[in-house]
């Protein structure tokens, strides 16, 4: 019973569903993704009967804050890794979903208003209805054609299990923590923790504290950090060196070797090894996507660098096309992308759109895996779209579904703001953006225009 893929199961090519039955569809997570799923999915109420399923008894996933850090109350492990004064990183007009722009009154706005911005989506398109919260999938393997999913409730501790025609994975990318490996990392007698942790910068008043990885969550993190902490040094050896950071933080490109009971020793691009002493190290090195609860028999396998084998587009699982995985790719806009992947699997689920034969998916994904590196990216960037790659990838599923493409205005603020941010990391949020056309928009610099 596969997807769209040629079999003529579920639709006769014209949209129609043939079957008497509508297909099944699990939803795993209401985030950002599952809401998005549930919004186009249930467009087609003929077509599909939806049911999804969150672990917690909210929607919102990463925009859901919490104080907790470990478990929470019914025993799950804390999703989201939400910090108290987040502000966005990305301006509300390119953030949100294109069918459903944000009324905000400025750009970069407190995680809260995007939470509230999520509740409205799902408010809007009566998406609730369709939630089982406090239900968490533990379990999902293939059995007679079809997916055999086990659920948990997690406030009654009980198990049942259900089957589904169609799984659509959004279990979200920043959850769980990578750790880095260190033999020595016990040695350390300070605080040591994740950024996944990491709740407000009250906790290190005066404190001198390291952050390891110069991702966006190091780099914001050692920021807010340094204005209550006597110094931050900010470990940061990727390819993005930041601007204009505050005097107290100390941006460092070095190695990090090891660790002594209340210091950290690295070594400099000349070899020297540094000692750095301080009272809290905070690990922003990044997260894994979490494939624990999908039987490998379904066909596609996590590796040890995170990566994901057997997928088509990042997204399609090529052995049995009919589970899709959404928040694969990093550093894209997140909802955007959401949205016109929804567009492409819609067009496949209804038959409107049919993917290649499994051949020539498993040769798409080695040739995108090759050009990759080609141009010199890691091993385990095989994910990874950022700008100009997103760009690409997003005009190819339009462009294959034949379905409208995000404005070239989109892509163009979230191409420009890379350098903007770069450049000046302690004051790219002075900025509000209007999109005055498909192409265009406007800066207004609110500490000089207003
Ligand atoms: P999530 O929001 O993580 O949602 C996944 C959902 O799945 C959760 O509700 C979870 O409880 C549920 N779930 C997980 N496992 C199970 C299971 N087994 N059973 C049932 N339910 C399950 N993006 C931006 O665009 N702009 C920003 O400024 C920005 N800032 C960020 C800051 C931080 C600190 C982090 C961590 C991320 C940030 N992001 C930002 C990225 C953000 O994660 C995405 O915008 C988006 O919210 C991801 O949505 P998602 O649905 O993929 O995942």
């Amino acid at each position: 019973n596969h997807i769209g893929n040629g079999d003529s199961m579920m639709t006769n090519g014209n949209g129609n569903v043939q079957q008497q039955q509508r297909q099944r569809v699990c939803i795993i997570g209401a985030g950002a993704a599952g809401l998005c799923a549930l919004r186009h999915l249930n467009m087609r109420p003929d077509c599909f009967e939806l049911t999804a399923f969150e672990q917690d008894d909210n929607i919102g996933g990463t925009w859901k804050f919490t104080e907790h850090v470990g478990m929470t109350p019914d025993g799950l492990p804390v999703h989201s890794s939400m910090y108290k004064n987040l502000h966005t990183n990305l301006p509300m007009e390119i953030m949100g979903y294109p069918d459903f722009p944000a009324k905000t009154n400025h750009s970069y706005v407190h995680h809260s208003v995007v939470m509230n911005y999520l509740v409205q989506y799902a408010k809007t398109f009566d998406l609730y209805r369709f939630i089982h919260f406090n239900h968490r999938i533990m379990y999902i393997c293939r059995e007679n054609n079809e997916w055999l999913v086990t659920v948990k409730d997690v406030r009654k501790r009980q198990e049942f299990q259900q089957i589904f025609d169609i799984i659509l994975i959004c279990t979200g990318r920043y959850s769980v923590p990578q750790w880095p490996k260190y033999d020595t990392i016990k040695n350390f007698k300070g605080k040591m923790l994740h950024s996944h942790d990491y709740r407000q910068p009250e906790d290190y008043i005066g404190e001198r504290i390291a952050v390891i990885g110069g991702g966006l969550s190091g780099v914001d993190i050692s920021q807010e950090c340094s204005r209550k902490c006597k110094e931050v040094i900010f470990v940061n050896n990727g390819q993005m060196r930041f601007q204009n950071m505050y005097p107290n933080v100390q941006q460092v490109d070095v190695k990090v070797e090891e660790f002594t009971e209340n210091s950290m020793l690295a070594r400099d691009k000349d070899g020297n090894l540094i000692e750095y002493p301080v009272d809290t190290i905070i690990m922003a090195t990044g997260y894994v996507y979490n494939l624990k609860f999908v039987d490998p028999s379904v066909g596609i396998k996590m590796n040890p660098d995170g990566t994901i084998d057997g997928l088509y587009r990042h997204l399609i699982n090529i052995e049995n096309p009919s589970m899709a995985l959404f928040a694969v790719s990093n550093r894209v806009l997140p909802l955007p992308l959401y949205h016109q992947q929804l567009l492409y699997l819609m067009k496949i689920l209804l038959g409107e759109y049919k993917l290649p034969s499994k051949k020539v998916m498993i040769l798409d994904s080695e040739e995108d895996y090759r050009q990759r590196l080609a141009r010199g990216l890691r091993p385990k960037d095989r994910h990874t779209l950022e700008v100009e790659m997103m760009e690409k990838y997003l005009d190819k599923l339009a462009e294959e579904s034949k379905t409208k493409p995000l404005r070239k205005v989109i892509i163009k603020l979230h191409r420009d703001l890379y350098s903007v941010r770069k450049m000046d990391i302690s004051n790219y949020k002075r900025f509000d953006y209007r999109l005055i056309s498909d192409d265009e928009y406007v800066a207004i610099d609110k500490h000089t225009d207003m």
